[in-house]
């Protein structure tokens, strides 16, 4: 884990104006951020792409916005007030609170990477001769590692579904596994904590109503799904789409927004006909990555993680991990939730939730395939793949983002060379043409030089000088963030990279090719 590399990326979002610990004068609130003006503007631009990716690109998605107060059997029926819990395990010489399920993963994570080494290793040595299938399969050390990978697993999976938490704790003794912290074996037994916070709706103690901040998006999704069907007409298969707040009580709230308690999720509920699951299984988890991988942030910063350890309302659910600087960890979900929350509902409420199929005609519960990823979790992921020190030819360095351009906060910065001869002026009426369409920013303190780091430092992917010869001509210099080169451009060849490159439109084509 590189502590140092997150340290930095915390650091730099507070300094350049992205995340401010929430609350700060009060000495901050723990694991609860603040998005500060170019944190905001490229959470919105992340929310945008996903929004229009998924409601403008697909006829058959529909968005809601649902709220976050929600009639509290809602989450009796969903399974969040019997089970929306983490198991947690204190480790009693660093007092570190963890998550049973994570330590256990945690562990197996090592053995997988010491088959990777033994990979490697081996494909030194045999250089081009070497076959990874048949090395896997019949090296015994591999295979070795292996079996008690998979009978860890196992025993993790039953120790899960027959809610054991005692057989949970012996697996951890058994596997000795240390607290990072005090490096000790010395745990507490394995407790389920519920995360849902609680509220109350009335005024008066006694008829006010115990309410639940909601822990996730979905189930507004849920409890509109019929009057959504029939308003949008909509036939399966479609999906409804939504991006909001979500709540939780998270036991380990580390790693700065990666894991927080007030959140925000988009999520993509998808109707299907029951037995189809699998193939919209396989083409959703395509489809997401390839959203990602359209970034242009490199394929090897993703992958799938399937899970052994299914949720109480899923028969396949599939995690796409990304490389944050703490190691892969996921960053969204998609699972095949069944007819699992719909009949519930309709059990609990006794009112009837079904679709009718022309087709088949005949009536049924749709079944649920969903794709949930949590905006800071992305925001997260593109900051720390973009954020990067470059030690310059001239021994200076400097910190640059290089935030896939449609996304950057700002599109261009607009710099009069100098803060007098009518050059601000004239800048200021350049950029009327542009102000409408995207973000940008106008900088005329201190020199060039300073001025370019501090876009740098924000991941504006473009900054256009204007100087004496631009009011001749209406030329301008324009230096790109990422090779620091410099041209002269006019008006007209500007409008072109705005179209090509900046512009979220720019994203969404190559999206839909
Ligand atoms: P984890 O295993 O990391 O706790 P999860 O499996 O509980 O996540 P889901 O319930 O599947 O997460 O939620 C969908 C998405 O919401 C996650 O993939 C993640 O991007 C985001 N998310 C969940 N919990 C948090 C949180 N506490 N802070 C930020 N984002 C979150």
């Amino acid at each position: 884990m590189d502590k140092d590399a997150l340290k930095k990326i915390i650091s730099h979002s507070k300094e350049y104006g992205f995340i401010f610990p929430s609350s700060e004068i009060y000495e901050g609130l723990n694991a609860i951020y603040d998005y500060a003006h170019n944190g905001t503007l490229l959470k919105n631009n992340i929310r945008e792409y996903w929004w229009k990716s998924m409601v403008q690109l697909n006829e058959n998605i529909v968005g809601i916005d649902s709220a976050i107060f929600m009639h509290p059997k809602t989450w009796v029926a969903s399974g969040h007030v019997d089970a929306f819990n983490d198991p947690l395990i204190d480790n009693k010489d660093s007092k570190k609170r963890y998550r049973a399920d994570v330590l256990i993963e945690e562990h197996i994570e090592k053995l997988n990477l010491k088959i990777k080494k033994e990979v490697s290793k081996a494909e030194k040595r045999f250089k081009e001769k070497f076959d990874k299938k048949e090395f896997l399969a019949t090296n015994p050390r591999v295979k070795e590692i292996t079996k008690s990978i998979n009978e860890i697993k196992s025993k993790m999976v039953s120790a899960f579904e027959d809610d054991d938490l005692v057989l949970v704790k012996k697996l951890i003794d058994d596997l000795e596994i240390k607290c990072q912290v005090s490096g000790t074996c010395n745990w507490t037994e394995v407790r389920q904590f519920n995360l849902m916070f609680n509220t109350k709706l009335g005024a008066s103690e006694d008829s006010s109503m115990d309410l639940y901040l909601r822990p996730e998006t979905a189930q507004g999704i849920f409890l509109n799904y019929l009057s959504v069907q029939k308003t949008s007409r909509m036939k399966i298969p479609f999906g409804i789409a939504q991006t909001g707040k979500a709540f939780r009580n998270e036991i380990v709230a580390r790693q700065f927004i990666f894991r927080m308690r007030e959140f925000e999720q988009m999520e993509m509920q998808f109707f299907i006909q029951p037995g189809t699951q699998e193939d919209w299984f396989n083409q959703w988890k395509k489809k997401r990555l390839k959203w990602h991988l359209n970034l242009g942030i490199e394929s090897d910063c993703f992958r799938y993680h399937d899970h052994d350890k299914l949720a109480h309302y899923a028969d396949a659910a599939c995690d796409i991990e990304f490389l944050f600087p703490f190691g892969f960890k996921e960053l969204e979900g998609i699972h095949s939730r069944t007819d699992f929350d719909l009949k519930s509902h309709e059990k609990l409420s006794g009112k009837k939730i079904q679709y009718f199929d022309p087709l088949l005609n005949k009536n049924y519960t749709p079944f649920v395939l969903e794709t949930s990823i949590g905006l800071d979790r992305m925001f997260l992921a593109i900051i720390s793949n973009s954020l990067k020190t470059e030690i310059l030819e001239d021994g200076t360095s400097r910190n640059v983002m290089n935030i896939p351009k449609p996304l950057a906060p700002n599109k261009l910065a607009f710099l009069p060379l100098v803060k007098k001869d009518g050059l601000p002026e004239y800048t200021r009426n350049i950029m009327k043409d542009f102000i409408h369409e995207i973000n940008i920013v106008f900088d005329e303190k201190d020199a060039i030089g300073r001025r370019y780091r501090r876009q740098d430092a924000i991941g504006t992917p473009y900054c256009i000088t204007v100087d004496h010869q631009t009011i001749e001509d209406d030329s301008f210099t324009i230096r790109d963030r990422e090779s620091m080169e410099q041209k002269r451009i006019n008006l007209s060849e500007l409008k072109t990279i705005i179209n090509d490159e900046l512009s979220l439109n720019s994203l969404l084509k190559k999206l839909d090719n």
